[in-house]
């Protein structure tokens, strides 16, 4: 790596003066070197520090994307309800948005989430319906109930993260330019897993016109998701199969959010859960990283393309969240054991698993 990229990799990039609440806390993130894992492939491998937004993880940049739209379209105005279909960060993000802004915040969620999540939405001040863990098809599955709830409620949005494009332009308009302007535009490749696709779209997106399509850009896959076999086999979209502990990623269709960027995608790659848990412990133990399984399969997948680019390559990531909300199954030897992934952590870095 240069002086000048690992000057500005290190530098934290703070600004002067204050930020404007939890709305101006989002973003900025430091783009980080993973040294040991560089020093090993002998490239760059750069992890995007997402976890470090005011709720917590790469969600916040969404969360304030579709609501900042719906506000400018005037879909949503002052004492307004932010109603969303969410297990996950997308929801804490939402929530933490309406708190500074002042609105309303519905969510809806597969009764099957742990109290935890349930508990920490209503300490945000949401109000939470949890409703039968159906399939997508049924019109009881969670994203149908919220749609209908806000169409009933007056002055309320129903914020629809998988298909409305406002989630990948967040993306667009920040965290690219951050990564560019953090690589100084010397980035041979990134890649990252989808959910909603709107990071790997936005940022995606960005980084191939910035560079004039020479970054190239790399799905990264967990088991149970159709879109590396979509991406490897020009474009047949099979059933899903499998499954996957790598929590908030992994998706059946080609959301709007993805679009046609989905065929400027370079290339896929499949990250089984077995390499994801043995980096989100190498991450702690080698860059004392406390992350959760999204970012560690990112990281895995970052290793594999900077080895595919060659010896020298800067490749980016993005580490989607901390381990916290998902310790006490990530750290619990019990449960690892149930899923098969005991063993798929090293002997020397089992000590790590404490609960
Ligand atoms: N990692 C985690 C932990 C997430 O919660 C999500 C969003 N569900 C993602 C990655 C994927 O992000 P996106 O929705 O932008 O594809």
């Amino acid at each position: 790596m240069s002086a000048a990229l690992r000057a500005t990799v290190l530098s934290r990039g703070f600004t002067s003066r204050a930020v404007d609440g939890f709305v101006g806390a989002v973003g900025n993130t430091p783009l980080i070197h993973l040294k040991k894992l560089s020093e090993k492939t002998g490239c760059t491998i750069l992890g995007k520090a997402e976890f470090q937004n005011p709720g917590g993880s790469v969600k916040d940049r969404a969360a304030l994307g579709v609501v900042q739209d719906a506000e400018k379209r005037g879909l949503l105005k002052p004492g307004g309800t932010v109603v969303e279909g969410t297990a996950g960060n997308t929801g804490i993000g939402l929530a933490h948005v309406c708190r500074s802004k002042g609105y309303k915040c519905v969510i809806f969620m597969p009764n099957t989430q742990s109290q935890e999540k349930i508990d920490l939405l209503r300490m945000l001040g949401a109000e939470v319906y949890p409703v039968p863990a159906v399939a997508y098809e049924n019109p009881k599955n969670y994203n149908h109930q919220a749609r209908e709830f806000a169409e009933q409620l007056p002055n309320a949005i129903w914020t629809d993260q998988f298909d409305n494009t406002a989630n990948a332009q967040a993306h667009y308009v920040s965290t690219g330019p951050e990564i560019w302007e953090q690589t100084q535009g010397k980035l041979d490749g990134f890649t990252c897993a989808t959910g909603t696709g709107g990071t790997l779209a936005g940022v995606g997106r960005y980084l191939k016109e910035k560079s004039g399509g020479r970054t190239q850009i790399w799905l990264a896959d967990p088991p149970g998701s159709v879109l590396y076999s979509y991406i490897t086999s020009g474009g047949k979209l099979n059933e899903r199969a499998g499954s996957s502990i790598t929590e908030g990623i992994g998706q059946g269709r080609i959301t709007n959010n993805l679009g046609t960027f989905v065929n400027d995608i370079s290339g896929a790659l499949h990250i089984p859960d077995e390499k994801s848990i043995e980096m989100i412990y190498d991450l702690l133990d080698t860059e004392g990283l406390y992350l959760g399984a999204s970012s560690a399969l990112n990281v895995v997948a970052a290793v594999e393309l900077a080895q595919k680019l060659g010896r020298g390559s800067t490749v980016a990531t993005v580490l989607c969240d901390g381990a916290y909300r998902y310790q006490s199954r990530l750290f619990s030897k019990a449960w690892l054991k149930t899923k098969g992934l005991y063993d798929a952590i090293p002997e020397h870095l089992k000590k790590y698993a404490v609960l």
